[in-house]
């Protein structure tokens, strides 16, 4: 089974352990370069996202993360880590930055203003039968996407999922809900990189 990281800095990181482990990936969190050397793919957790800039800075992981995503690492982040998965950010916090990997421009708490938390049924590309059920917390969105990025969802005429190679993100936290479709699309994009690779 390939082994997928969660990194390990702030946020829900133990849901997508679980979520991960369900989604027939042997999962474990990442905090150090040496950790990240030894993963398949990684899972960018909610939280927050200033946060976890701040902290991959301080544990020296921000610069080995761009490596890898820039070479192709499968790579999943959630709210938080949507937004650390995108090139630009709209409104970022001061000292903020990004790994980056997907060309699109990520608006911060978009949803949170009008809401701060809200659960919606999402149609995500790539993921068969129902909807899945998207829980949005204080949630980013995206404002726009440039040409290699696909948008994957869309919820009241904002871009909610999107992938770009092998980089997935999503506004929403499918960790959450007990349906692990989402990880196990995850999963795949993370074996079949593994096949093409060896
Ligand atoms: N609002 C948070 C941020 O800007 C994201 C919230 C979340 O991950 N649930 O990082």
């Amino acid at each position: 089974a390939p082994v997928i990281g969660v990194l390990a800095l702030q946020g829900d990181v133990r849901e997508h352990l679980v979520a991960l482990a369900a989604a027939d990936a042997v999962a474990r969190p990442v905090r150090r370069p040496e950790e990240l050397a030894e993963v398949d793919g990684l899972v960018i957790p909610g939280g927050e996202s200033t946060t976890i800039s701040k902290l991959a800075v301080l544990f020296g992981v921000m610069e080995p993360l761009r490596a890898r995503v820039r070479d192709g690492l499968p790579v999943y982040g959630t709210c938080a880590g949507m937004i650390m998965l995108a090139d630009k950010i709209l409104d970022p916090r001061s000292g903020q930055e990004t790994i980056g990997g997907i060309d699109m421009i990520v608006r911060r708490n978009a949803f949170g203003r009008q809401n701060e938390s809200f659960e919606a049924a999402v149609e995500v590309r790539g993921v068969e039968g129902d909807p899945v059920e998207g829980v949005f917390i204080r949630a980013p969105w995206v404002e726009s996407v440039g040409a290699g990025a696909e948008v994957l969802a869309e919820h009241g005429g904002h871009i909610v999922a999107v992938r770009q190679g092998n980089a997935l993100a999503t506004s929403f936290h499918p960790e959450l809900t007990g349906d692990h479709r989402v990880h196990a699309l995850f999963v795949e994009m993370v074996r079949a990189n593994r096949a093409a690779d060896s």
